[in-house]
């Protein structure tokens, strides 16, 4: 499932072939992962120039010229691969292309359909951007800004970091790592992370992120880059989808529970479930 890693990856390979091209038609072959009508996204978008490629959180968002933009969430397969020439993508289940004047082709292609494509108006992206957390990357998101947000809520730590209104890009493989690299049990209470902690779980974060990134990101299956490559994360994982190995740091066995949906993997020696419990 792209998270903010897989997406940059995404951003950082689209740039170099997508940006100062004009945006010659659209093939809308499965309308469902359009957030609007096919005929006004294709009527916001022809004839519009891509002028940049960004990342916010888990997105990548298409800055089109006219003050356009088009925001492509990849939900759980989505791929965004340019296709130059003659050459054949690794693509399967296209959903939207766009095509250039002058030839090449933008694809999204997306297997389960959980993605989105959708063109708003400059201030309509600022407006949804503005509700989403803190990018996690960014200088401005400090150690002591973590843990102010932490402090204010009871949610088990790890579905406050899956919460993108709280901090943007973080999903289930990064949250995981970024918990076991600061000795957080997964289900301790956000507000009970006291700041020595919340220092750690802030390089964490940042930590498995960056490295993430490096790495171009992590696939489990269907993830690529937009090169059609794979990331080479997955090697790397200290806990996510390793229950019953053991942990690289003290050799126990890595436990795995669910909850909020979502499969949580720990440590339970080098991520106690008591640790910092406040004194009644
Ligand atoms: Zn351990």
């Amino acid at each position: 499932v792209p998270e903010l890693p897989e997406a940059e990856t995404i951003v950082r390979g689209l740039r170099p072939a997508i940006v100062g091209r004009r945006i010659r038609c659209i093939d809308v072959v499965h309308a469902d992962v359009l957030r609007q009508p096919a005929r006004s996204f294709a009527d916001m978008v022809r004839g519009a120039s891509i002028v940049a490629v960004e990342r916010r959180g888990k997105n990548v968002i298409i800055q089109l010229d006219r003050d356009r933009v088009v925001a492509v969430n990849l939900g759980m397969t989505g791929r965004l691969l340019p296709v130059t020439g003659r050459a054949r993508g690794e693509w399967s289940h296209p959903a939207v292309r766009f095509r250039f004047h002058g030839g090449g082709v933008l694809v999204f292609d997306d297997t389960r359909r959980f993605g989105t494509v959708e063109c708003l108006t400059r201030e309509q992206w600022e407006a949804r951007s503005a509700r989403m957390g803190p990018e996690p990357l960014e200088p401005s998101f400090t150690a002591r800004a973590l843990h102010d947000a932490l402090s204010a809520s009871r949610a088990p730590v790890r579905s406050w970091l899956l919460d993108q209104r709280k901090i943007a890009g973080v999903g289930n493989i990064y949250a995981n790592e970024a918990l076991h690299l600061a000795g957080i049990h997964p289900k301790r209470q956000a507000r009970d992370i006291d700041r020595a902690r919340a220092a750690a779980l802030h390089r964490g974060i940042r930590r498995v992120l960056s490295d993430a990134i490096g790495a171009g990101g992590t696939t489990i299956r269907d993830y690529r880059t937009a090169l059609g490559e794979a990331g080479s994360y997955a090697r790397r994982l200290l806990v996510y989808g390793r229950d019953g190995s053991a942990c690289d740091r003290c050799g126990s066995e890595i436990q795995r529970t669910v909850f909020g949906g979502r499969s949580a993997f720990f440590c339970p020696v080098c991520q106690p479930e008591d640790r910092g419990a406040k004194c009644a």
